[in-house]
């Protein structure tokens, strides 16, 4: 029997209706959901329903079930194969083939695995589909696809190895010799979207005598069932009333959640603790931590919710910490040294920098501190952990810190604890003999860092650690455990390609509390209320990657799912949860670099619009206006006392100080007067700053010999340029380098290489050069006013001497046609920085030269040539004006009347201002 039942209908007592149950036995009833949920629920309404416990039927999730025949019924011999196995096997098959994809460029297997898995899953669909290697030729001739679909499934099959779709598709060939008869009644609760080989199954399940089909009506349904060779009406729409929908629009993620908390809180006070009625939808899982953070920590602490979702295994911090290991494995030299930056990365980790020394975690973050002021001024240098070890002054120091904490901590005892963090993380991973070898110590440091850190306190460490260490019991287990690299860095890699996709399945307790759910958890449920966030394109419905091997027109002839099938599958399972409910508020972000907002929405409004007769939006669609709240605090201006103008008169004043005032004066003042610096951050790869500094140490490196005589064309060398390049990064990163910095590398060289090429025509077509100094520091009093500056280099072309500036990054803009010095609003625009004139003008003093000989330019690498913007001296008035305007900035900052106000545009300045706490301002954004 076929039951289609209106979208949106409550499908679990809808089973409870037909199941055939005999006093409190209800075993011989076999119930099969698309997901595991639904069975708690099933279970307590039929607890419910026959008043106290029973024996309760026998209810799968679709995917358990297969696996339960297989394993059970068939008793399929031979190894079920995880992922990462089934891309050995793969590998196996690329190595043997003659056309293969990517010639030579995958022939090792840490190279080959991202291919593999993507390849993988397009096997899998292929023969879950019923096609033949035949068909797939015949559709794609000339691609290695159905060599690789014929060898791989005859190797599984040579070898008795079982993947998921072999699974399927042999339960689904052998379902007739299962015996289905102990069962009373067979019930398919809201299943949709089967493939070939899955539509034969159910079709043969659907023909037993006691099976009934219950299926929610739906966009696509039909196509689904015709599959099932089923051709059933669906009924009678029903007539409760429709879900009042309620739609917001918000500047961004922070909005949607702040508005959610709202709406829990306004419903919570109409109706008392939140229930399993209520829902909030997350289709995408990294709002989880906002939701719990900001929406729910609202709710009162003994009230319960549930968290059922699959959040990505890559995202969580028990990964973070292991990744930095990775990325400090390969910085380490054939010396057994370590590029610092990764290192002090590693240590700060709260992980690290929390694990205990006896009861105390505060000594240790002591001591890693301690270690981080010694070691910061290394910057990109490398060490030796054993150097650390011995380094007494460091213990010391520590240990005098850590007096006021615990007197009995000594030098000793902290440098034991270092060496033994050092022992049981750094070198436990650093000595892996094969690939099992190094998940099983990896699995150590994860089990060292769970008993002696203060990690556990996270939340969900517990079930980010237990599904990390289960991944990497399946690599120390897999096909490819005998697989030895002499490379660290590969261990890695295969682990970073097993990462990919891997969910952690946070299940929670069904039963209790508001659910917070993704959405295919929502599957075969019915709530009263549900909340949706993040109802934007891309993310409901979720844009699915591209199959490079086989596009979409070649699915169609195969028959097999296309995306535009997975946009419909998503529509089916939103359009019943939304139809299910009574209330539902969606809510999704505005915002030109967010995306738009979801197609389901725009039909939705579209539905309204047409009953309403408008083409309004409002009041169905509501902004979410809490910038409206924040608008309130503009920080407040500062005045100047006479301390602070001592300290402004005695002031040397740099480029960057004065570039400081013009962006914002009260900027000025944290920086200049209160000292304030920005926290030296270390980020995972170097920032632009850093790679400034780099390409700042290549080129002193590399002109140093040149200077004093005329530059000649054979001193332009790309070779020499080139060792310097290699060299440099060498002493930052060592010698096994990541392969962004790979790549980083080769772009300093080439614009390296673009200079040179540059200082080639300049020397074909201009006077001789001869570089007179590098890196020299400039200093001088101009106005009664002290000025310094820093040239990179100053060179000499025939009776001119010119500062050069070099810039790796976009250059400020110089537009001195629009500098008008009446006119405040002019001056940053067209002087971009005070660099270059304070260039101009102290190295004229300090050379005793006329200004007028004297010329400043940035030396910048745009649109792939290089180029200098210059400071030219043949148009005085504009050299005037840009004095003047000097002058008055010099005038207004030690002016005692004028205080140090905000800047004007807090919308262009704030967001990248490192004082936005102290100004209260990160509110504004960009
Ligand atoms: S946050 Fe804004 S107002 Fe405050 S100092 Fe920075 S730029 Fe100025």
């Amino acid at each position: 029997m076929i039951r289609i039942l209106p979208k949106g209908s409550p499908l679990v007592p809808a089973v409870l209706k037909v199941l055939d149950g005999q006093d409190r036995d209800w075993s011989h009833n076999l119930v099969i959901f698309p997901g595991r949920r639904p069975a708690h629920f099933l279970r307590k309404a039929l607890v419910d329903s026959v008043g106290g416990s029973c024996i309760g039927p026998v209810v799968w999730a679709v995917q358990d079930w297969i696996d339960a025949l297989a394993r059970e019924a068939l008793q399929l011999a031979g190894r079920w194969l995880e992922p990462m196995d089934a891309c050995a096997v793969l590998f196996e098959v690329h190595q043997e083939l003659p056309h293969r994809y990517g010639a030579d460029r995958f022939d090792r297997v840490e190279r080959f695995l991202p291919l593999g898995f993507r390849l993988l899953d397009t096997l899998e669909t292929l023969y879950l589909g019923d096609v033949t290697p035949e068909q797939l030729r015949r559709v794609l001739p000339e691609e290695p696809l159905a060599d690789y679909y014929a060898r791989f499934y005859a190797q599984l099959e040579a070898k008795a190895y079982w993947t998921r779709a072999r699974r399927i598709r042999t339960v689904a060939e052998q379902m007739e010799s299962i015996d289905l008869s102990r069962y009373d009644r067979i019930v398919l609760a809201g299943l949709y979207a089967f493939s070939a080989a899955e539509a034969r199954l159910f079709r043969q399940v659907l023909a037993q005598p006691q099976a009934i089909g219950l299926f929610l009506d739906g966009p696509g349904l039909s196509a689904q069932l015709q599959r099932l060779g089923v051709d059933a009406i669906p009924e009678r729409a029903k007539p409760a009333t429709d879900p009042v929908v309620q739609v917001y629009r918000a500047p961004d993620r922070h909005g949607q959640v702040l508005m959610l908390a709202e709406k829990l809180q306004q419903q919570r006070g109409q109706q008392g603790p939140l229930d399993v009625n209520t829902v909030v939808v997350l289709p995408a899982a990294d709002a989880l931590f906002p939701v719990l953070y900001h929406a729910l920590a609202a709710l009162p602490e003994d009230e319960s919710y549930n968290v059922s979702l699959g959040y990505p295994l890559d995202r969580a911090p028990v990964v973070s910490f292991l990744r930095l290991l990775g990325t400090l494995a390969t910085t380490r030299t054939p010396d057994g040294s370590y590029a610092t930056a990764a290192y002090l990365r590693f240590l700060l980790h709260p992980y690290t920098k929390n694990l205990r020394l006896g009861r105390h975690a505060d000594v240790t973050r002591i001591l890693m501190h301690t270690l981080e002021e010694a070691l910061m001024p290394q910057g990109a240098g490398t060490l030796r952990l054993e150097a650390l070890e011995q380094n007494a002054e460091i213990f010391q120091q520590a240990a005098a810190r850590v007096a006021s904490l615990d007197e009995s901590v000594t030098p000793t005892a902290l440098q034991d604890h270092l060496r033994t963090i050092h022992d049981r993380t750094i070198r436990r991973l650093m000595q892996a003999t094969s690939l099992s070898d190094w998940a099983e110590r990896a699995i150590q440091v994860i089990d060292y860092v769970a008993h002696h850190s203060t990690a556990p306190q996270h939340p969900y460490f517990r079930p980010f650690a237990d599904c990390l260490v289960e991944l990497l019991e399946t690599l120390a287990h897999s096909l490819l455990g005998a697989v030895r690299f002499d490379n660290l860095g590969d261990y890695w890699r295969v682990f970073e390609s097993a990462l990919q996709r891997q969910r952690v399945p946070l299940a929670g307790t069904p039963l209790q509390g508001l659910q917070i759910l993704g959405l295919l958890e929502t599957r075969g449920l019915q709530f009263d209320t549900v909340y949706v966030l993040d109802v934007n394109e891309e993310v409901l419905p979720e844009a699915p990657d591209p199959d490079p091997f086989l596009p979409d027109t070649v699915r169609m002839q195969l028959g097999l799912e296309t995306r535009s099938d997975a946009y419909q599958l998503t529509r089916y399972y939103f359009e019943n949860l939304v139809q299910g409910a009574r209330e539902v508020h969606l809510f999704y972000t505005e915002h030109p670099r967010q995306g738009e907002r979801s197609r389901f929405v725009e039909q939705m409004l579209w539905q309204w619009q047409q009953q309403h007769g408008t083409l309004e939006e409002e009041p169905w669609v509501q902004s979410i206006g809490y910038h409206l709240d924040l608008s309130c605090t503009s920080p407040e201006p500062i005045a100047k006392t006479s301390e602070v103008l001592s300290i402004l008169r005695a002031l040397r004043y740099s480029p960057t100080l004065l570039d400081t005032y013009l962006t914002c004066p009260l900027q000025f003042y944290y920086r200049a007067v209160l000292n304030l610096r920005e926290p030296e951050t270390l980020a995972q790869e170097p920032d632009s700053k850093e790679i400034g500094r780099l390409v700042h140490r290549i080129l002193q490196r590399y002109f140093k010999p040149l200077c004093g005589r005329p530059l000649q064309e054979a001193d332009l060398d790309p070779q020499r340029l080139r060792e310097i390049v290699e060299a440099c990064f060498a002493e930052a990163y060592g010698d096994q380098r990541s392969a962004d910095l790979q790549l980083l590398q080769e772009r300093v060289q080439h614009w390296g290489e673009a200079l040179l090429a540059y200082q080639r025509q300049q020397l074909r077509e201009a006077s001789p050069v001869i570089i007179q100094a590098l890196e020299k520091k400039l200093q001088g009093t101009w106005q009664g006013v002290q000025l310094e500056g820093f040239a990179d280099r100053i060179e000499r072309r025939g009776d001119r001497l010119v500062v050069l500036d070099y810039k790796t990054g976009q250059p400020p803009a110089l537009q001195l046609d629009v500098l008008d010095p009446t006119d405040r609003k002019t001056w940053a625009r067209a002087i971009g920085s005070f660099q270059l004139p304070l260039y101009r003008l102290l190295v004229a003093q300090q050379d005793g030269l006329d200004v007028d000989r004297v010329e400043a330019a940035y030396v910048a690498y745009q649109n792939g040539t290089i180029g200098e913007t210059s400071l030219r001296v043949e148009a005085p008035a504009q050299w005037e004006a840009v004095l003047q305007v000097l002058r008055l900035v010099l005038e207004e900052i030690q002016a005692p009347d004028i205080p140090f106000a905000p800047t004007d545009a807090l919308e262009q300045a704030c967001p990248h201002c490192p004082y936005r706490t102290c100004c209260g301002t990160q509110w504004v954004s960009a």
